[in-house]
């Protein structure tokens, strides 16, 4: 095997996980191209892929072989007066290719600007922000079956993208490693979309009277960089649980107890509760269990003050879950995925 790709043995994943988990990895490589990964599977299985860590919760040292993905590249593979299609590798950053992307002239992932991670991992959960999610773009993605070792081919109707969610975080948990994206952004005409949060008002407090996709990333990244706690100033994994989804017959009994609940209507009789605001309501905000507290701003953020372990963050978690199901009924889940 090719020496840059040597398995090495009791790693150190404090720097690959963003909630800053002092972990390690019993079995950890890196790679960079699909041929190391086909001649990786060889001789071994991989039991977890990594990406920048930035959705992991490490509840502790990690038994088994971790893959970090490296696999860089960025394509035009299909093009028209209107769009073009990029295949980006796995391994390129998220918000490096937005940045990529807008610098160009291409529209359709601005709204997505500051999002932590790789491509590879934006399918897994379907990202999304400001009322754009990653499947309004998506063509296609490239996966390598860790079993068979086969690549596959999903098209949008096989990653059976929701909120927050897809295929690869259900049925086929664990089994595939994405090797490319295919994204298609749009050329002129940008289907621009300024309503969600505080886009609208920052913009105008910018002066930007016309918005195009370069204001309303900066915009995006503005908001974010306000309300968000930085990875490398503060452990975090972004949103720890998923904002519920409940039927509405189920919400207008919880409004009846609670006037003030916050909610947004979605299709099929169902309501969206920020998991935040419940978070809240239980009195969690900013609090903190020895270095495991939620964030003073964000109490759906998870942090790290500094030396909390995977599994003290786990047990603030489970508590949080608790105090929210008591009061309102409701159980969260977790957005993180817990190694
Ligand atoms: P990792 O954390 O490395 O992995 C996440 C999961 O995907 C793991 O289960 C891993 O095994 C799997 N995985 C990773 N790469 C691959 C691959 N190539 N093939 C197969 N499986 C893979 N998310 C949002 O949706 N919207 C947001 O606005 C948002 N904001 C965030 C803000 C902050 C400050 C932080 C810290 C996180 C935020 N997140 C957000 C969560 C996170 O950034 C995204 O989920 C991101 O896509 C994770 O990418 P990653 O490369 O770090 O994945
Ligand atoms: P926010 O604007 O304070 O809103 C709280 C929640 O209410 C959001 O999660 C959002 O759900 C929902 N919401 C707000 N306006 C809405 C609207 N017009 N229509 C439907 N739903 C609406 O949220 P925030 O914490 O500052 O985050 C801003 C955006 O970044 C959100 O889209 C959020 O999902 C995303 N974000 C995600 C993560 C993560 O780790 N997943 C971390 C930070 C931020 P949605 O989540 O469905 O948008």
């Amino acid at each position: 095997m090719d020496k840059s790709i040597e398995i090495r043995a009791n790693v150190s994943l404090q720097p690959y996980n963003t909630l800053g988990i002092k972990a390690h990895a019993a079995q950890f490589i890196e790679v960079n191209s699909e041929t190391q990964f086909i001649e990786l599977l060889d001789t071994n299985t991989p039991d977890y892929i990594l990406g920048g860590g930035s959705n992991v919760l490490l509840r502790g040292d990690v038994e088994g072989l971790i893959v970090r993905n490296n696999l860089k590249g960025k394509e035009i593979v299909h093009e028209t007066d209107d769009m073009v299609q990029v295949r980006f590798g796995a391994g390129e950053n998220w918000h490096e290719c937005v940045l990529w992307a807008i610098e160009n002239g291409y529209g359709g992932i601005e709204n997505l600007s500051l999002i932590p991670g790789t491509i590879g991992a934006a399918p897994m959960q379907n990202i999304g922000a400001y009322g754009v999610e990653l499947k309004d773009v998506f063509v296609e993605l490239e996966a390598i079956h860790l079993q068979e070792k086969n690549k596959q081919i999903f098209d949008h109707t096989a990653c059976a993208f929701g909120y927050r969610e897809s295929v690869f975080k259900k049925e086929l948990k664990g089994q595939f490693f994405i090797t490319a994206v295919t994204l298609q952004l749009t050329k002129k005409n940008h289907k621009l979309n300024t309503s969600y949060g505080a886009i609208q008002t920052t913009l105008e407090k910018n002066g930007i009277q016309s918005p195009d996709i370069k204001s309303i990333s900066g915009a995006v990244i503005q908001i974010r960089q306000s309300k968000l706690p930085d990875p490398a100033d503060l452990g975090n994994a972004g949103s720890f649980f998923k904002n519920p989804v409940i039927p509405k017959s189920q919400f207008d009994l919880i409004k009846l107890a609670h006037p003030n609940i916050i909610s947004y209507d979605l299709p099929d009789d169902f309501v969206k509760i920020p998991a935040g605001w419940l978070i809240e309501q239980c009195g969690w905000k900013g609090k903190r269990i020895g270095d495991a507290g939620t964030y003073k701003y964000q109490a759906l953020v998870i942090v790290n003050h500094g030396e909390a372990s995977g599994e003290e963050i786990w047990q603030l978690a489970q508590k949080i879950q608790q105090s929210v199901n008591d009061k309102f009924g409701i159980k969260l889940t977790p957005e993180v995925n817990v190694f």
